[in-house]
């Protein structure tokens, strides 16, 4: 047996946000050899990795979740070790590494940075397991997951079979991949898709300094430094602004991080903006798009850090996060949620799109 059945399972512990309601079915799976069977028994299937970046309803989930473990429960204890599910090669400047789907992200970014291996050092202490990683292609600090991927390893439940999808095909963008929102869509026999992330096949290289591209990294490493102190000031500045799942953050940290993207808009309506705003942060995406800081717009909208409705609320140390207070429900941070939309688009014309994958909503809830 590869796969262990629950019932009725309680998923507000299972997501970071610590909201929501029960699961009818979640089903963990070890190893990826079982999904069809799990699919014809279960189907329909979503994917539940470590709910870091997820919203679940008070009604809970009406689909069957999957929840891919790195290796057996017996052997890894049910948790995720840095041995169990990642492969490496060396090959003179160049790393190949494989890890698992239900591996905790950051103990592959860990493992190569204690390596001394380049290449994810700026994703330090992103929360959730590698399968989620080129979900939404996480980045951070001047890094994303995509600059790294040689390949994604899926089991396609359309066409019911394992495949390999190098990276030029899976679409990555700003926050976004093929596989981003796929899931909710049902499989159709012949068709591509949805994809199980199974695995992930990164390229880092063996030797070279930490990326300190961004700015609250290179403050700290004026002279450049090593993977292991871009990783330092990667989990500090984290730290600071709540950005991390530790138990001395509170309730700060009861988030699924950033709760918006930072909208990327025409030339046109970026220069309606600074002409007004002449102060908003903002950086080229295109040849003809720009990208506008979402937390300038928040807090400019009249929303400050700490801001409250009911039991949701603004982060203390992140304009971007919204966080659950105790006692709060999935529906009082979708309130939260649409307010802050709202406030944004009546200020400056601009819709903010939610980063969250809400689980057991059935219908548009940012709709207005
Ligand atoms: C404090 C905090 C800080 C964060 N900082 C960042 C950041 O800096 N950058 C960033 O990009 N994100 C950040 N996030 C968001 C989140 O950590 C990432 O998106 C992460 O990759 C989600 O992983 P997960 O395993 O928790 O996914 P989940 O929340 O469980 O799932 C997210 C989505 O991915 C799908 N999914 C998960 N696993 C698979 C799989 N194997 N196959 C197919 N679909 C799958 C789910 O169905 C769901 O749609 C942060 C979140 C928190 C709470």
């Amino acid at each position: 047996m590869s796969f262990v059945v629950h019932h009725d399972v309680e998923l507000a512990q299972r997501t970071t946000f610590g909201v929501g309601g029960r699961a009818r079915t979640l089903v963990s799976v070890w190893d990826p050899r079982a999904l069809p069977e799990v699919v014809s028994r279960f189907g329909p299937v979503r994917v539940l990795g470590g709910g870091s970046n997820v919203l679940v309803a008070d009604e809970g989930v009406a689909e069957t979740l999957i929840h891919l473990l790195p290796s057996a429960p017996e052997r890894a204890g049910g948790h995720s070790t840095a041995e169990a599910g990642l492969t490496c090669e060396v090959e003179s400047h160049t790393v190949r590494l494989h890890a698992a789907a239900g591996m905790r992200w950051d103990d592959v970014v860990a493992y190569s940075v204690q390596r001394g291996w380049q290449g994810l050092e700026c994703l330090s202490g992103i929360p959730g397991t590698v399968g989620a990683a080129p979900i939404q292609n996480i980045g951070a600090y001047g890094q994303e997951v995509a600059d790294v991927v040689e390949a994604v390893e899926v089991y396609d439940l359309g066409h019911g079979s394992p495949r390999s999808l190098p990276a030029a095909e899976c679409g990555f963008g700003y926050r976004t991949s093929r596989f981003k929102g796929q899931e909710s869509q049902p499989p159709r026999a012949g068709e591509a898709g949805p994809f199980v992330v199974t695995g992930v096949r990164l390229r880092l290289k063996a030797d070279a300094p930490g990326c300190t591209r961004y700015r609250d990294v290179a403050e700290r490493l004026p002279e450049g430094g090593s993977v292991a102190s871009v990783r330092a000031a990667v989990l500090e500045v984290r730290y600071a602004k709540g950005m991390l799942v530790h138990p001395a953050l509170g309730t700060d940290a009861r988030s699924a991080g950033s709760f918006f993207v930072n909208p990327v808009v025409p030339d046109a309506v970026a220069e309606r903006i600074t002409a007004t705003h002449p102060d908003i942060p903002s950086w080229r995406a295109s040849a003809s798009a720009v990208k506008l800081s979402a937390a300038w717009l928040i807090e400019r909208a009249g929303i400050a850090r700490g801001y409250r409705r009911g039991r949701a609320a603004i982060s203390s140390r992140h304009t971007l996060a919204l966080t659950a207070l105790d006692g709060a429900t999935a529906a009082e941070v979708v309130a939260l949620g649409r307010e802050v939309r709202a406030r944004v688009l009546a200020a400056f014309g601009i819709s903010l799109d939610p980063e969250p994958v809400l689980l057991g909503f059935y219908s548009d809830v940012w709709a207005s």
